[in-house]
């Protein structure tokens, strides 16, 4: 970054600042704020929010509708999303498929998908994990057989995040049983209201609907939705993984969780002493913010190298490894802070229809609920064993 664009940063803080303070609706910054689950439709309205202003894709080339931002503006940005209370944005059509069909996807394809995702007239969902095939992605059998100008798909995805209300899925499937099992595998692109797809809801033990297991019969997919060549679609999984992973380091939902942390230590005691009084507990929290600014310096550094062309490998597993324990982190000090208050399990109050006041403190009656749901974020896009697998024998070369 040279020294305008340094200069410049923190006019651009004050633009993107102002913006969200004006455009944010107050409902889903309440949301936020409380830490409830964000709906939906929240999101899609927020993103609709940046679209009109241009501002949804920041990783996209700029001729794609993405935004000329260098990478410290992109933090800057992130930054103040977190700060302003700002949902999350769906990472499947906007950080996943889209900078995927923009390097690899057919021109049809480009002009057919990519409006809608920005947009987000057209929601997406992630069809890779089935029942036997996790970690061991590459097990896959979900079976997708040519028949003229189509294929026929045949078999099961599982734990489909929001399917419920997902337009599409990006799906891996099984199109040569013959090769090994990376060289049998292609992506396709289905309409999830094709006939023949079954979604079965999978409600947690949480009480909350995330999941589904997602059934195809004889679902008749255009060849013209192959992205890339057939069976080719192994490095193609693995690159959206990449993106997925560097999305994953969820810093914005760190930072956030760092200043809940910071705003309860300022109200709760310990032996009539303010816990941000406390050296024991200040302590902890100085651990957990250095290593937040580890992480964020670490993301900046991938993002930089992709924004210079070069290609990040298997060291974003990194950022996915160390955001989704640096969440669990914050989760216990947040529970250490309010003590047994934290403890009851509200799954109302999570979801906005709450009658009741919390027994303790508002901030503590979703400590609990945030606390079991992102026990999730260590499994999802890899599970931390398999990241650290990765790390030690595709970076160290151990
Ligand atoms: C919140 C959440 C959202 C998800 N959303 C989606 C989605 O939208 N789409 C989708 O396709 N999938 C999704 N998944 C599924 C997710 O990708 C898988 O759960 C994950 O890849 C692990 O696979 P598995 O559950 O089959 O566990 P398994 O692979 O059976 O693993 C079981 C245990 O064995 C360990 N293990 C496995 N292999 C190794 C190894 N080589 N070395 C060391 N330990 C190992 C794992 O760490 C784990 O502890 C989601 C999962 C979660 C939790």
């Amino acid at each position: 970054m040279n020294q305008t664009e340094r200069d410049d940063l923190p006019t651009f803080r004050r633009d993107v600042r102002r913006f969200i303070g004006e455009n944010l609706p107050e409902d889903i910054r309440c949301t936020v704020r409380e830490n409830r689950l964000v709906s939906h439709e929240e999101v899609v309205r927020w993103q609709k929010i940046l679209h009109k202003q241009g501002w949804v894709a920041p990783n996209w080339p700029v001729e794609w509708g993405g935004v000329d931002w260098n990478p410290m503006q992109r933090a800057v940005f992130d930054e103040e999303c977190a700060l302003g209370g700002c949902p999350p944005i769906n990472p499947m059509g906007l950080s996943m498929l889209g900078p995927l069909l923009i390097a690899h996807g057919s021109e049809e394809q480009k002009a057919r998908y990519l409006p809608n995702i920005l947009s987000s007239d057209e929601t997406w969902c992630q069809g890779y994990s089935e029942p036997g095939s996790g970690s061991d992605l590459a097990s896959l059998q979900t079976r997708a057989v040519r028949d003229g100008d189509e294929y026929v798909v045949n078999g099961s995805k599982i734990w489909t995040s929001g399917a419920q209300s997902a337009d599409n899925i990006f799906c891996l499937v099984r199109t040569d049983v013959e090769v090994k099992q990376q060289l049998g595998i292609s992506l396709l692109l289905i309409d999830m209201k094709s006939p023949g797809i079954t979604i079965r809801p999978i409600i947690g033990l949480n009480e909350m609907h995330f999941f589904n297991q997602v059934f195809f019969d004889d679902v008749r997919v255009p060849v013209e939705n192959l992205v890339g060549k057939e069976n080719a679609g192994w490095t193609l999984a693995k690159a959206i993984l990449g993106s997925e992973r560097l999305h994953l380091s969820r810093t914005g939902e760190n930072r956030a969780l760092l200043d809940d942390l910071v705003a309860i230590a300022r109200q709760e005691e310990s032996d009539g002493r303010k816990l941000i009084d406390e050296d024991w507990f200040k302590r902890k929290i100085g651990r957990a913010e250095v290593r937040l600014k580890a992480l964020d310096y670490t993301k900046q550094r991938f993002l930089q190298m992709a924004a210079a062309g070069q290609t990040v490998g298997p060291e974003v597993s990194m950022l996915k490894l160390q955001g989704s324990e640096l969440i669990q982190c914050f989760d216990e000090l947040l529970l250490e802070a309010v003590g047994h208050y934290g403890l009851p399990y509200d799954a109302a109050w999570m979801l906005g229809s709450r009658a009741e006041e919390p027994i303790g403190a508002a901030y503590a009656g979703t400590i609990s609920a945030n606390r079991f749901r992102h026990k999730g974020y260590t499994i999802a896009g890899g599970s931390s064993e398999v990241q650290h697998g990765i790390i030690a024998k595709n970076v160290l070369g151990l």
